[in-house]
């Protein structure tokens, strides 16, 4: 049986769960050298986050939440094949058909997105929940338009995006509604206020830094 595992957010300790697994697949990914780690235990510890809802929580039988939800889909789908665990059977039938419609039901009458089932509309889950539906290749079923008209009231006044409108900005919550807009432009018209620079949503950079990283980064054999 495969013992499942996360990772530490530093050595002999500290916090362990999800958003350590995906620091660490993106390394892995990034370096193109999976060798660091036991991919099939943390594999298997992606799968056992799954909550009933479609949603990953934190850590094993946790509540759902779109952070963690993020992490896992990309962590799934950064990971090379192995014998225990091919592609085809990662996020496939039932399984992954509850995670688009959990993802789907997040967002809220406003255009926002929650981060948890019968939570407020948060401009941060736009992120987290629209990424990962476009990872699934379900983009097409964020409201993009209403999404956006949502983050344009989250601005404030003499600049940044807050979390919801009326509340103070901050840069978290900035560059993250940035970052969805950049992956799920709505369609503006003439308007250029959220026209910028595309964003590949498994490595959350732009585009062009992540082709940058894939050509330059990758470790090489001696
Ligand atoms: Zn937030």
């Amino acid at each position: 049986m495969t013992v499942p595992v996360s990772f530490t957010a530093v050595p002999n300790g500290g916090e362990s769960d999800l958003r350590m697994t995906y620091c660490a697949f993106v390394i892995s990914s990034l370096l193109d050298d999976w060798s660091g780690m036991d991919l099939d235990r943390a594999l298997a510890y992606i799968h056992k986050c799954l909550s009933y809802e479609g949603g990953y929580g934190q850590a094993p039988f946790g509540e759902a939440l779109g952070g963690t939800t993020y992490c896992a889909i990309a962590s799934l789908h950064l990971a090379p094949e192995t014998p225990k665990s091919p592609r085809v059977s990662r996020l496939a039938g039932a399984e992954r058909a509850r995670t688009v419609r959990w993802l789907v039901q997040n967002q809220c009458e406003s255009g926002g997105f929650s981060g948890r089932t019968n939570k407020l509309a948060d401009a941060c889950y736009c992120f987290w929940c629209g990424a990962a539906l476009t990872i699934l290749g379900h983009g097409d079923l964020v409201n993009e338009r209403a999404m956006a008209d949502f983050l344009a009231n989250c601005q404030f006044k003499f600049g940044g995006l807050a979390k919801a409108p009326g509340e103070r900005p901050d840069p978290y919550h900035t560059y993250l509604s940035l970052a969805i807009l950049a992956i799920l432009p709505s369609d503006h018209g003439e308007d250029e206020t959220w026209k910028v620079a595309r964003l590949d949503p498994w490595w959350n950079a732009t585009e062009s830094t992540a082709q940058w990283a894939r050509e330059h980064i990758p470790a090489r054999p001696n």
